[in-house]
């Protein structure tokens, strides 16, 4: 059975057993997606399997529990349809507890688990008395004697230089044990590929593949346990990363405190009782712990198991705020933690790892530190030494070791910075190889007198802005290359990018090739559509209006045969349209250029099937979201970006004003006053239907209670996410022709919608949208010459929930505001799908830390400018390792 599959049964087992809180992994399901989907390639699990059920488990989060239930039931369902034997239960190879194989219909997560779990673990395992790791034998590596080279090296390497004070005494234990261990029976051994940066290579032990059960104190049920936490593998317990540090080097003293400080602080329980209060309803604990220096006393509510688990005479560390009490310095319900008193003593700085249910601190750590202390100074780095020399970076076991237990502050930051670089650093060779293999096919070359372009500027009704000329350069400079164009254009929304993929489109046409043009929505391409007859088609055109058409799934059948005629024998010049382009059997005669408009709303496969109805044709792929520099070096390194961070004169910008919700009535009051004017007015909400746990309002009851109650006279239209896309579409366009006054409706209508008359953007809820979502918004207004307005409404007046709408109101760029957006609610928002699994499986790294992304960057043009199908042996280690982490998917190329 799939290791991967029986995974997913446990943690689907879990959640039912949990009531479906996503408590089944600590921190949310989503937490363990990464490691779980390398582990399901690896076990060869379809992928579309893989693809499902990591992007609806990153969802469950947001689900409410009977919505879950559903999902796993769907989920599982889904699994055994493509898995078969997932239905069969789980052999255990080890241990028999027999499993009678049956079918199941229902997904074991809503089925209770048909044989006793194995009883719970005591809730400190014990570790064996010296804490010594068992080394099992090791595989028969491909190379034996290097293996037995490094094996002679191993005790050397141990003993030398310690990690830290305390270590040198404890490694000197392991060795020992270490080389006396090598002929122990043998336990089968889990090879499983790695899949993160500074993974397995082959020169790496073996054994960092075994399962955790090889380590002394940790039998099955112990490595069930921890499996909850993403740990399988030895291995996998090296990039185990802390998720924060005690840090007693920097201990005030109890005297020292003072009113309203939050601290740490360590002393020795003297004092602890509970006593009930409010005549029995409620149980107060007051402990008081001193350090020498003085007392501080502290208080639980309700938590009378304290007065068990705190033990007089024992220290511990608490960490809260300090309080007053009847003149006397007091912590209400501190966070605690018995100390252990040898780490005072010596590991200054302590790290504190994640933990599941029965696994404690202590004992984790102590496992840990076993673990890592042994193996890391083992590894061999993949970084090839010219590298790591040139961006300054301490080696890989050296920052194994530090990241785990720290000697000092410095060296934790320098070992941060170097797993973080490996992170960012594996993306970015990825990044560049996709891009080389794109121009490693040849492009048709297109190219046209500065004379003809002259003319064609002439033809337009307005002259291009500066960054749109750059944009036309760039993408005239593509075309006759000879490679293949793969080139993003960012520019804000109203930048004019559909004039710029006009112009090209003409002067590909030139030669007689075929242009494709893709918008996510029909009302989208039917903008197009018009922009382009009217640059394109118009008195002295390029084009006639015959040879650029429109084909969208409304197209009627008739209509739908004459286009794939006409672009089967060439006749058409230019067709835009839907994901009808790719579902209908359209060919081309000659498709050489293909435009994907907000790209992010089209998937992989989507923007592959559209491409491959040509040969090798260049691409132009366009997004209104501004997206900040470092992520796009990051997301979009294989693209050239063109970016135009300037909007054609005359557009005024849009004052935006942050209302609270008692001052609604003002923004109704403006509202009003506009559509008075003959103008238009957009109300958004944030969710399609109310629920009952949130208090978020919902467009369609808003809907109803606006037009009964506050614009009676007025006619009020309503868009949503559940209408279907024809009814949708029908909407947008009875707004643009002025049939409605307001436009009622969630973010649906965010992507690049034209209605000129529309003039108000009122959003209420507005704390719940991300910054670029905000700003998408209210690039639906200010679209002619007329003064517009952006009114922003919170759901209440939580001064620290505004400072998105803040933004909004200091400024209209959007590039400044994704740039805050990237710092405040880190990278989510803009990943889309592409390369997101990637993204989010960073640890270290922030994909906003523009330095060490240019540092990253920097290295790894260099790399492929020195060794461009990493063949020396230098880079042999870093292409195996490069191999696996991007072995799951073939990456995007578009
Ligand atoms: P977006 O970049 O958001 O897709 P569009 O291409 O839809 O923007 O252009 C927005 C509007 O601006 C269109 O009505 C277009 O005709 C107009 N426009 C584009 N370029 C210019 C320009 N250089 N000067 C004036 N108006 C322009
Ligand atoms: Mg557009």
């Amino acid at each position: 059975m799939h290791s991967s599959i029986e995974k997913l049964r446990k943690f689907f087992r879990l959640e039912h057993e949990n009531g479906y809180t996503n408590t089944a992994v600590i921190g949310g399901l989503a937490n363990v997606l990464n490691l779980w989907e390398g582990e399901a390639r690896n076990d060869k699990l379809p992928e579309e399997i893989v693809q499902a059920t990591s992007a609806s488990l990153r969802a469950y989060a947001d689900l409410d529990p009977a919505r879950r239930l559903e999902l796993l039931k769907v989920l599982w369902k889904q699994i055994l349809e493509k898995v078969p034997e997932a239905g069969l239960k789980k052999q255990v190879p080890v241990k028999p507890v027999q499993r009678p194989p049956q079918p199941q219909p229902v997904p074991a997560a809503v089925e209770p688990p048909s044989v006793p779990e194995p009883e719970a673990p005591p809730a400190v395992p014990v570790v064996a008395e010296e804490p010594g790791v068992q080394v099992i034998e090791e595989k028969p590596a491909s190379n034996p004697a290097q293996e037995q080279a490094q094996a002679s090296q191993l005790p050397a390497k141990i003993v030398s230089p310690a990690p830290n004070p305390v270590s040198s005494q404890v490694s000197n234990q392991i060795s020992s044990k270490a080389s006396s261990a090598a002929p122990r029976p043998q336990r089968p051994v889990q090879g499983r590929a790695e899949t993160r940066p500074g993974g397995v290579t082959s020169k790496r032990p073996i054994a960092l593949n075994a399962s955790l059960t090889v380590l002394a104190g940790v039998g099955p049920r112990h490595a069930s346990m921890l499996t909850r936490l993403g740990l399988n593998t030895l291995g996998d317990m090296l990039y185990n990363f802390p998720h924060r540090y005690e840090d007693y080097s920097q201990l005030k003293p109890i005297r020292d405190v003072f009113y309203s400080q939050q601290v740490t602080v360590i002393g020795e329980v003297t004092m602890v009782n509970s006593r009930p209060l409010r005549g029995g309803k409620m149980t107060i604990t007051e402990a008081v712990i001193n350090d020498g220096t003085a007392g501080l006393r502290l208080t639980w509510f309700n938590q009378p198991w304290l007065t068990n688990t705190l033990k007089v005479g024992e220290a511990i560390s608490v960490s809260g705020k300090v309080e007053q009490y009847l003149g006397r310095l007091v912590m209400n319900s501190p966070d605690w933690e018995p100390v252990e008193v040898e780490n005072l003593h010596t590991n200054r700085i302590v790290p504190i790892y994640s933990l599941t249910a029965n696994v404690t601190q202590k004992w984790l750590r102590k496992l840990m530190f076993q673990v890592v202390t042994y193996w890391a100074p083992k590894l061999t780095d993949h970084l090839p030494e010219t590298i790591r020399q040139a961006a300054n970076l301490p080696e890989l076991g050296n920052a194994l070791l530090q990241v785990h237990f720290p000697d000092s502050d410095a060296k934790l930051q320098a070992a941060r910075q170097r797993l973080a670089f490996d992170e960012i650093f594996f993306l970015q060779t990825g990044v560049l190889r996709q891009r080389r293999d794109w121009q490693s096919v040849p492009g048709r070359i297109f190219e046209v007198e500065e004379a003809w372009l002259e003319a064609r500027l002439a033809a337009l009704p307005f002259v291009l802005t500066n960054t749109q000329k750059k944009a036309v350069a760039d993408i005239r400079a593509d075309l006759r290359s000879g490679k293949p164009m793969n080139r993003l254009l960012q520019g804000d929304v109203g930048s004019g990018k559909t004039v710029v993929a006009a112009l090209a489109a003409a002067l590909v046409n030139q030669s007689g090739a075929q242009a494709a043009i893709m918008a996510p929505t029909s009302i989208l391409a039917d903008q197009h559509f018009h922009t382009f007859q009217n640059v394109l088609a118009g008195e002295n055109g390029a084009l006639k209006p015959e040879q650029i058409r429109l084909l969208v799934g409304d197209t009627s059948a008739t209509e739908k045969e004459e286009i794939r005629a006409g672009l089967a024998d060439g006749g058409i010049k230019i067709v835009i349209g839907t994901h009808a382009l790719i579902e209908d059997p359209v060919t081309f005669a000659d498709l050489q250029y293909v435009v994907v408009d907000e790209q992010h709303r089209f998937g992989v496969e989507q923007r592959a099937a559209l491409r491959s109805k040509g040969t090798n044709p260049h691409l132009l792929v366009m997004t209104a979201t501004p997206i900040p520099r470092s992520l796009a070096l990051t997301l979009y390194g294989d693209l050239d970006l063109s970016i135009m961070d300037e909007l054609p004169p005359g557009r005024q910008t849009i004052p935006t004003h942050v209302m609270m919700p008692q001052e609604r009535e003002r923004a109704y009051a403006l509202v009003r006053s506009q559509i008075a004017g003959g103008h238009q007015a957009f109300i958004i909400y944030p969710l399609v239907e109310e629920s009952e746990k949130s208090e978020l309002l919902a467009a369609t009851q808003e809907h109803e209670l606006l037009q009964k109650e506050v614009f009676p006279d007025l006619k009020l239209g309503l868009l949503h996410g559940r209408m279907k896309p024809d009814q949708k579409d029908a909407v947008m366009l009875a707004f643009r022709e002025k049939q409605y006054d307001i436009l009622v409706s969630t973010t649906v209508v965010e992507v690049g919608v034209d209605v000129p008359n529309a003039t108000v953007m009122l959003i209420e809820g507005a704390n719940h949208f991300g910054l670029a979502q905000l700003h998408q918004l209210r690039g639906r207004v200010g679209r002619s010459e007329a003064q517009s307005f952006c009114l922003l409404i919170p759901d209440h007046e939580d001064s620290a929930e505004n400072e998105r709408l803040k933004a909004m109101a200091e400024t209209n760029d959007g590039f400044i505001l994704a740039e805050r957006d990237l710092q405040q609610r880190g990278p989510g928002e803009f990943l889309g799908t592409r390369q997101a699994g990637y993204a989010t499986s960073l640890k270290m790294a922030s994909l906003s830390d523009i330095q060490l992304i240019e540092k990253a960057r920097t290295q790894a043009q260099a790399l492929f400018a020195r060794d461009p199908g990493l063949k020396d042996p230098e880079n042999s280690l870093l292409a195996e390792a490069l191999g696996r982490f991007w072995s799951g998917g073939k990456g995007d190329v578009s």
